[in-house]
C-alpha cells in the first residue's frame, strides 16, 4: 500500500468532510492513498467557513489538487448544488458554496451528503468493497444513511435516521414522531442516560462526573457498560433493539447484502450487534435477511474524505472525458454535478 505513495500519482484531489464540529480535509491520490490531511473546528459564520476551506485546501495540496468535493452534514439539492437543510451547518444553508469555492480555487468543486460520501468511501476502500448492494448508517449526533445499489451510490435523499419506527414515539427535531435517530443515535443514548441518572437510577456511571450527570458522554456509557454496569447495558440494548427495527425495514426495502455501521456508537459494537441481529431475524421479510452481514466500518473517520475524493476523481473525469473513471463500478451521483 505504501508503494503508491512514492510513485507519482497522475491525479490528486481533495476530499472534505464538513461536519457541525470539525472540518476534515485530505489530499488523496487516485489509488486512494491519503497523502496529507488536516482538521479544524467548523467556523459558525459562512464567509469564515469558506475562507477556512480554501486555506485548508491550499495548505494540504500545495497546488496539486485537481478537484474538490465537500461532503456536508445536510440534505443536498443536486440541481442547485446547495444545502437545503442542515441542523448543524445552518450558516451555509441555501448559499452558493459550490460556486464560491469554484471561483476561489479555480478547480472543479462538488457537493454531496456526508453519509452518502461515507458509503462511497466504504465501497471504494473499506468494509463495502465485497458488496454490490449495501446500506450504510452513520450513528452519531444523528443518524445518516447512504445506499449503494449494483455497485453505485444511489442518488437519493436516504434520510434513514428520519424513518419513523413508532408513530406515537418521541418528537424529533424534523417534526415527526418516533424517528430512528430519536432512539438509536449517540445523542439519544446520552439523553436517556442523563434522564435515568437524574431520576436516581443506580449505576456505576454515577461516580463519573462529580454528580453533574449532564456531563455524561456516549464514551462513558460504553466504558461503564464494558465494566458490567446494568443500567448502561440496558440503555445500549434498548437503543440496539430500536436500531434493529430500523435495519429490518431497510432489509425489506433494499434487500442489501450488508448493512455497515459507522460513527460514535461503534464503541459499543459488541453489545449492539447481537441485539440488532436478533431483531432483524425476528422482523425482516423472509428470506431477505438470510445472508445479511452486519458489519462495522473499517475506515472510521476517513470514510467521508475518501468518498468525497472518489467523487472528485469522477468530477475530473467529467471535465476530461477521454480516460474513464479509475473505478467504473462507482457512478458519479447527481450531487456532484
Ligand atoms: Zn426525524
Amino acid at each position: 500500500m505504501e508503494k503508491g505513495k512514492t510513485s507519482r500519482a497522475t491525479a490528486t484531489v481533495v476530499g472534505i468532510d464538513l461536519g457541525g464540529t470539525n472540518v476534515r480535509a485530505a489530499l488523496i491520490d487516485e489509488a486512494g492513498h491519503i497523502l496529507a490531511r488536516n482538521r479544524e473546528e467548523t467556523p459558525k459564520e459562512a464567509a469564515l467557513l469558506q475562507e477556512t476551506i480554501v486555506r485548508m485546501v491550499a495548505e494540504i495540496s500545495e497546488g496539486r489538487a485537481q478537484a474538490v468535493v465537500l461532503a456536508a452534514a445536510g440534505l443536498v439539492d443536486p440541481r442547485t448544488r446547495r444545502i437545503l437543510r442542515s441542523p448543524n451547518l445552518e450558516a451555509i444553508v441555501d448559499l452558493p458554496v459550490v460556486e464560491a469555492l469554484t471561483q476561489k480555487l479555480s478547480i472543479p468543486v462538488g457537493l454531496v451528503n456526508d453519509a452518502a460520501a461515507a458509503a462511497l468511501g466504504e465501497k471504494w476502500k473499506g468494509a463495502g468493497q465485497p458488496f454490490n448492494d449495501f446500506v450504510l448508517l452513520t450513528l452519531g449526533t444523528g443518524i445518516g444513511g447512504g445506499v449503494v445499489h449494483k455497485g453505485k451510490l444511489l442518488d437519493i435523499a436516504a434520510e434513514l435516521g428520519h424513518m419513523s419506527i413508532n408513530a406515537e414515539g418521541p418528537a424529533c427535531q424534523c417534526g415527526r414522531r418516533g424517528c430512528l435517530e430519536s432512539y438509536a443515535s449517540a445523542t439519544a443514548i446520552v439523553d436517556r442516560a442523563v434522564k435515568e441518572l437524574v431520576s436516581g437510577r443506580d449505576s456505576l456511571a454515577r461516580a463519573c462526573c462529580d454528580g453533574n450527570y449532564y456531563k455524561v458522554t456516549a464514551e462513558i456509557i460504553f466504558k461503564t457498560a464494558m465494566e458490567g454496569d446494568l443500567l448502561c447495558r440496558e440503555i445500549i440494548k434498548d437503543a440496539a433493539f430500536h436500531l434493529g427495527s430500523g435495519v429490518a425495514n431497510l432489509v425489506n426495502i433494499f434487500s442489501p447484502e450488508a448493512v455497515i455501521f459507522s460513527g460514535g456508537l461503534l464503541g459499543a459494537w459488541q453489545f449492539i450487534k447481537p441485539e440488532v441481529q436478533t431483531r432483524v431475524t425476528r422482523l425482516a421479510f423472509k428470506p431477505l435477511d438470510r445472508d445479511l452481514k452486519l458489519l462495522p466500518s473499517t475506515l472510521g473517520d476517513d470514510a467521508g474524505v475518501l468518498g468525497a475524493a472518489r467523487l472528485a476523481l469522477d468530477l475530473m473525469a467529467e471535465g476530461n472525458p477521454a480516460p474513464s473513471s479509475a473505478d467504473p463500478g462507482i457512478a458519479r451521483p447527481l450531487q456532484s454535478h
